[in-house]
């Protein structure tokens, strides 16, 4: 049983306290055996299942007055400790809808918003390119107008969801200005002529991942989110509200790596007693605990300043997905080596987690990027 007292913190209201409660016990539930055989399948269904549960709609929110981050990070954090496929199902049904929530024309957002909630649309945000990720200034793909929209010409890589999405938040050179400043973004369905997926991406954790192609790929105007030039703003105000709940979600894993360590080290006989006599793990315990309690609060600190506070969380979100997945890792591996041979043995959970978290130390800016992103708020403040 996890440690639950975070609850009581004053981040949150009673109607979180509720929702974390719930969701929980639908985790618990529902995703004791989610299958890896067929990563695609098993997403679709994630997501049709999450939406029929009503659980999406912590996720995909009408407008920035209606986004709850406390809760986004509360479900990633419960789905995460029970599945880190159910929790990346979950999170990229809010990264690929926010940016249409936030900056989206009313019909776009009346016609794919509910879907998307429901778990009949699933979404995607494509930012990065081949040589474009932590740089994301250097992005090739353009967007050109031509009568009644634009034309999209490029390469993005690194997809989540690619190959198996409804639609793309795709972001596009406009040329409005060098660098950041000549960026627009726009939504782009999946069955658009000119959209194809040029390679599947597998990784140590799979999940849905691809390279998509644009060729001569056209879109309506009323597709076009925000203004021309101004894609970079959209990209960086959906990555503030997501940031803290990658940390939420690192939270997740590193929360359950220290459930089962705490099993495995006051079961596992050794010495004449069991493993958690011994100082030595009682020492890596505490730092895990640490680790877990310290991320924590910097995840809830910082969804509570943008829905409580109401204001940009650029430190705040930093902050917490640098710490939160740099401490999940070391809780994870303090895990695997506590548990000795069965900690790198295929199948077993710290195995697994070992290999969910290291992603997330590197996607939506990677550790290196979020100190940047620190330094540079305190130098120039806002
Ligand atoms: C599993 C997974 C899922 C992803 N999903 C998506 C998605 O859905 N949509 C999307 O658009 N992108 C996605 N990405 C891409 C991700 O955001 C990029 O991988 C990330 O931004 C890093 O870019 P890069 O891989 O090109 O690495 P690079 O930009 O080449 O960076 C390599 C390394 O350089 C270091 N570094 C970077 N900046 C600095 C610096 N200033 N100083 C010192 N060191 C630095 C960091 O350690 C970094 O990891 C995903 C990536 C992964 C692995």
């Amino acid at each position: 049983m996890s440690d639950v007292s975070f609850l009581d913190w004053p981040f949150f209201d009673d109607g979180h306290r509720e929702f974390a409660g719930a969701m929980d016990a639908w985790a618990a539930e529902n995703l004791a055996h989610v299958s890896h055989a067929d990563v695609d399948a098993t997403c679709r269904d994630l997501v049709q299942r999450l939406g029929a549960g009503g659980w999406l709609a912590a996720a995909v929110a009408d407008d920035a007055a209606t986004l709850d981050v406390r809760r986004i990070c509360l479900a990633r954090e419960i789905l995460a400790r029970h599945s880190g496929l159910a929790d990346f199902a979950f999170a990229m049904q809010g990264l690929g809808t926010a940016s249409v929530a936030l900056f989206g024309p009313a019909a776009l957002r009346t016609r794919i918003l509910p879907q998307a909630r429901a778990g009949t649309r699933i979404a995607a945000f494509a930012l990065s390119e081949p040589d474009a990720g932590s740089d994301v200034a250097a992005m090739t793909t353009t967007a050109v107008r031509v009568p009644g929209g634009w034309r999209i010409d490029g390469v993005k890589t690194w997809i989540s969801n690619g190959g198996i999405a409804d639609h793309y938040v795709v972001f596009a050179r406009s040329g409005e200005a060098p660098g950041a400043k000549g960026l627009s973004a726009f939504f782009v369905e999946a069955d658009t002529p000119g959209l194809t997926i040029a390679d599947r991406i597998e990784t140590i954790a799979p999940h849905p991942l691809a390279t998509l192609r644009f060729e001569k790929c056209v879109v309506p105007d009323d597709c076009l989110l925000g203004v021309p030039g101004e894609g970079f703003k959209v990209a960086m105000t959906t990555l503030d509200i997501f940031r803290p709940s990658v940390g939420a979600a690192a939270l997740g894993f590193a929360r359950r790596a220290l459930d089962e360590a705490l099993h495995r080290a006051t079961t596992r006989k050794m010495f004449g007693g069991v493993l958690a006599d011994l100082q030595l793990t009682q020492a890596k315990l505490a730092e895990m605990a640490l680790d877990v309690d310290s991320s924590a609060l910097l995840v809830y600190r910082a969804a509570w300043a943008h829905d409580v506070q109401r204001r940009r969380i650029t430190k705040e979100a930093a902050m917490a997905k640098l710490h939160a997945t740099e401490a999940a890792q070391r809780v994870i591996d303090a895990a695997v080596q506590m548990f000795g041979g069965l900690g790198v043995a295929s199948g077993n959970i710290v195995e697994s987690l070992y290999r969910d978290v290291r992603a997330l130390r590197i996607y939506e800016g990677a550790s290196e990027v979020q100190k940047l992103i620190i330094a540079r708020q305190m130098l120039v403040p806002r």
